[in-house]
C-alpha cells in the first residue's frame, strides 16, 4: 500500500519522546491559518521554488511543456495556474531551486527506513511519529503503517488536528502507544474562522480517545493576538481540569516559519501582520497557568 508522503524526518527530537523518524503525509481536513507546514494541506503533489537558490540559469523555461516557468526583468517566477507538475523542471534544475513536494510512498520502504534507527530508538524511548497534514486524513494508509511498526516492535505517536471520523480513531487505537492532539481554538465561530472547520467532531474524538484510555499529549498552539485570550486560557484550563490523566499539556508558540514554505508553493499566507510569540507573551500564558494550577509546558 501506497500513500501520499512529504518528508521522513530521521533523528527528530521534538515529535514525542526519544530520538524518533517523523513521517510527513499530505492532506488535511483543516486550513488553519498559522500551519508551519502549508505544503501539507493539499492531497496533490505540488511544485515548490525557492527563489534564494535560484541562479537564473532559465533552464526551466526551456523544458517546461505548459509555460509554467516565466522570465521578467531577467529574474524566473512560476505561474501557479499552469503547472501541471511532471516535475520536468526539477530534472533541468542544477541549483535545487526546484522541488517536487508530495510522493507515493510504499509502507513497506518507509518501516525500512524507520527501522534503521531502532537501536537508537530503544536507547532514548523514541520511535516512529506520524505526523502531517492530517494522518486520518489517509486512513488506511496510516492503519496500515501503524500495524506494520507495532509488528516491528516500533514505538508509535500519531500527531493529529482531532478532526476524523470517531470509528477512525477506534480502529487505530490498537496500534498507536500515544497521540499528539492539537487544541487550538476554544470559541468555535473563531475556530471555523481561522481552520475552516467547528471544533465539535475534534473535542468529541478528544473525549472519546481520554474515555477509551489513551495517551495523550495536548498541544495549544498560541498564537499572539489571534488565540491568547482569555477565553481560550480558559478553555485550555478547562480541560486540563476535565481530563486530568493527560500525559501532558504543550503550549506551543506561534512563529512564521510557514510564511516562506507556503510562497515556495504560490499559496497566500494570510499571517503575515501577525507577530512571533515573544517572551513577554509566554510569561503571561505561564502566569494564567500557574495561577490556576495547571501543569502545563511551554516549548
Ligand atoms: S532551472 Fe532552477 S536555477 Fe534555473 S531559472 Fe529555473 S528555477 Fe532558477
Ligand atoms: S491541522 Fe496542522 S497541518 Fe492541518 S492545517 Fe492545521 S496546522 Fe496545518
Amino acid at each position: 500500500m501506497t500513500g501520499l508522503t512529504f518528508d521522513i524526518h530521521r533523528f527528530s527530537l521534538n515529535d514525542g519522546s526519544g530520538i524518533r523518524t517523523t513521517v510527513f503525509l499530505k492532506e488535511c481536513y483543516l486550513k488553519c491559518e498559522w500551519c508551519h507546514n502549508p505544503e501539507s494541506q493539499s492531497f496533490k503533489p505540488q511544485l515548490s521554488f525557492n527563489s534564494e537558490k535560484c541562479i537564473h540559469c532559465f533552464e526551466c523555461v526551456k523544458v517546461c511543456l505548459t509555460s509554467a516557468h516565466k522570465i521578467k526583468d531577467n529574474k524566473h517566477y512560476v505561474d501557479w495556474n499552469l503547472c501541471n507538475v511532471t516535475g520536468k523542471c526539477v530534472d533541468a534544475c542544477s541549483s535545487g531551486a526546484l522541488k517536487i513536494i508530495g510522493a507515493n510512498t510504499d509502507v513497506q520502504f518507509i518501516i525500512s527506513e524507520v527501522i534503521r534507527d531502532k537501536a537508537y530508538y530503544d536507547k532514548t524511548g523514541g520511535g516512529l511519529t506520524i505526523s502531517g497534514g492530517e494522518p486520518l486524513a489517509q486512513f488506511e494508509f496510516t492503519k496500515e503503517l501503524l500495524i506494520e511498526a507495532k509488528q516491528h516492535g516500533l514505538h508509535t505517536i500519531v500527531d493529529t488536528c482531532g478532526f476524523a471520523e470517531p470509528d477512525q480513531f477506534r480502529e487505530i487505537l490498537p496500534y498507536v502507544d500515544l497521540f499528539l492532539f492539537d487544541y487550538k481554538v476554544t470559541d468555535d465561530a473563531k475556530h471555523k474562522q481561522y481552520t475552516g472547520v467547528s471544533n465539535k467532531k475534534i473535542l468529541e474524538n478528544l473525549n472519546f480517545l481520554y474515555n477509551h484510555g489513551a495517551s495523550i499529549i495536548l498541544r495549544c498552539p498560541l498564537i499572539p493576538g489571534i488565540n491568547d485570550d482569555e477565553f481560550h486560557l480558559e478553555g485550555i484550563k478547562n480541560i486540563i481540569k476535565k481530563y486530568p490523566l493527560l500525559k501532558s499539556v504543550e503550549i506551543m508558540p506561534y512563529h512564521n516559519m510557514g510564511r516562506d514554505k507556503a510562497g515556495r508553493i504560490g499559496m497566500e499566507y494570510k499571517m503575515s501582520d501577525v507577530r512571533n510569540a515573544e517572551v513577554r507573551d509566554k510569561q503571561r500564558w505561564m502566569k494564567y497557568f500557574s495561577t490556576n494550577n495547571c501543569n502545563v509546558i511551554c516549548n
